[in-house]
């Protein structure tokens, strides 16, 4: 007996629920890829994410190699692909994990109808993307959580499973056709800074930061400079990491730190659940408010600086020059950079979240169109008018400006916590940095967005 399979989000061989089952159920297993050209066509397809999930596909590969398999990649629609393998090996069931996205679900219905009365089942596995399943746990009244505190509760009791071991051995049958593994040299426009991705990448990293890091995250999370996040967001993305093991191991080792960590991968269940809840809200306002956001027709300046990191407020342009080095930025600087260009120059979200897309090895549809709805106060923030001062922000979280002088060359010869308010230095010494006075007075910003918030 043959099954099938179809790894998305879910790009490892520990704790992987599907493939377990199929390895139960079957004495072979075909390992199966697919690159739908449909993610492209969704805009979703960023070289950034295209060299990393390279990585994630060599890697798995050479995992499947080490225990006598292979990862069979093709391309073309996933459930011509699924069909064609189906039928090439003899298959009776496929496997795969359950997705929130609309394209994951149409995936799930696209795949359903392909298979259709054929005999073969395709079974849906939760808990592989999200540490605790869309829905798992619901408030009275409704069908998901639209305040994160109660939720945080309500998952943190929730009973994990104890992470699975990767299989030992894993035998594909013969006779199933697979193209090449896509290479990451072949991605062309990939920025300099990102990492190795892959299952053995992240794995390592995890280990390596939890002995080092996880013990100082709670106090060092929101320091800019001091970078003490784990960075494992793009592995979690790609599922080259298990958030049920990382909760589980994190646990494990115990103390505020892990405590702060753990909540911290809740927020990504959390955005999941309310998009499971809510498909529409990956482009439509959570909570709908009569804001007139300026677009491309009327603020493409502001914009442009704003992508460019020349908007003249340093810790703003810091971030996005980050994004634009590494496709990664830290979460006070997608939360203040994010709050500047929907708040300060009162910009429609969707056009910051495309660019974040545009660029980040983390870019999920999920997180980054749902954290950019709290900002903007569409979302899920209980408060929908904080705008965060970036000159207040720059100070707290960068209070020796390490981080801005980082990203921001033309600052580098200026000392101290000067560097987040350039405006104010002697006018002849301002000039000759060469970098940009501020797009907009903060005061008048505020002003614009108050005025704009009154009216609902
Ligand atoms: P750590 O601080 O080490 O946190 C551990 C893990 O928890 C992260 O890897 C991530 O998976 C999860 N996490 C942490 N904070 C959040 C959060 N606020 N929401 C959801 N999950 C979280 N995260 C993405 O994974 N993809 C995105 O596209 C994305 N876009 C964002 C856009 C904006 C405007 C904002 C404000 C935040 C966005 N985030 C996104 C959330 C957060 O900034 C990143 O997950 C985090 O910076 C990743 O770095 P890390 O792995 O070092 O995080």
């Amino acid at each position: 007996t043959v099954a099938v399979v179809l790894f998305t989000s879910d790009l490892r061989l520990h704790d992987h629920p599907p493939l377990r089952a199929a390895l139960r159920a079957a004495e072979e297993v075909v390992p199966l890829f697919v690159l739908d050209p449909g993610i492209h066509a969704a805009g979703f397809d960023a070289p950034n994410r295209r060299a990393f999930l390279a990585d994630c596909l060599g890697d798995l590969d050479a995992s499947l190699r080490r225990r006598g398999g292979r990862l069979v990649v093709r391309s073309g629609p996933v459930e011509r692909e699924v069909r064609a393998v189906v039928a090439e090996s003899g298959a009776g069931e496929v496997h795969l994990s359950a997705g929130v996205t609309a394209y994951a679900r149409r995936r799930e219905e696209r795949l359903r109808e392909a298979l259709g009365d054929s005999g073969v089942a395709l079974r849906v596995h939760e808990a592989v993307v999200t540490a605790v399943a869309p829905g798992a746990v619901t408030p009275a009244g409704s069908d998901h959580f639209a305040v994160f505190t109660p939720y945080f509760r309500r998952w943190s009791g929730e009973p994990l499973r104890d992470p699975l071991p990767a299989p030992r051995t894993v035998r594909v049958p013969e006779g199933v056709r697979g193209g090449p593994l896509p290479a990451r040299d072949a991605v062309r426009g990939v920025s300099e800074g990102v990492p190795a991705g892959g299952e053995s990448a992240g794995r390592e990293r995890f280990s390596r930061w939890s002995r080092s890091g996880l013990a100082r995250y709670e106090d060092r999370h929101d320091d800019l400079a001091g970078d003490g996040t784990s960075r494992l967001s793009p592995y979690l993305h790609f599922g080259a990491l298990s958030p049920v093991e990382l909760v589980r191991r994190a646990r494990e080792r115990g103390g505020p730190g892990a405590e702060a960590f753990v909540r911290q991968v809740c927020w990504r269940d959390f955005h999941h659940q309310v998009l499971a809840a809510r498909p529409a809200a990956s482009a439509a306002d959570y909570r709908p408010r009569r804001d007139r956001w300026r677009d491309e027709g009327n603020a493409g300046e502001d914009i442009a600086a704003w992508r460019e990191g020349r908007t003249g407020y340093p810790v703003v342009d810091a971030g996005m020059r980050q994004l634009r080095h590494e496709g990664w930025m830290h979460n006070r600087a997608r939360l203040l950079t994010a709050s500047f260009l929907t708040k300060t120059l009162y910009v429609d979200w969707r056009i910051g979240a495309r660019h974040f897309l545009d660029l980040l090895v983390d870019g999920d549809v999920v997180n980054n169109q749902l954290n950019w709805q709290w900002v903007a106060g569409t979302g899920t923030d209980t408060r929908p008018n904080r705008v965060l001062n970036p000159v207040v922000q720059g100070r707290r979280f960068d209070p020796d400006g390490r981080y801005v002088r980082r990203w921001v060359p033309e600052l580098a010869e200026v000392e101290g916590r000067a560097v987040h308010e350039p405006w104010k230095l002697p006018e002849e010494r301002r000039a000759a940095l060469g970098y940009p006075a501020p797009l907009i007075a903060l005061a008048d910003g505020l002003a614009r967005f108050r005025h704009a918030r009154d009216r609902d």
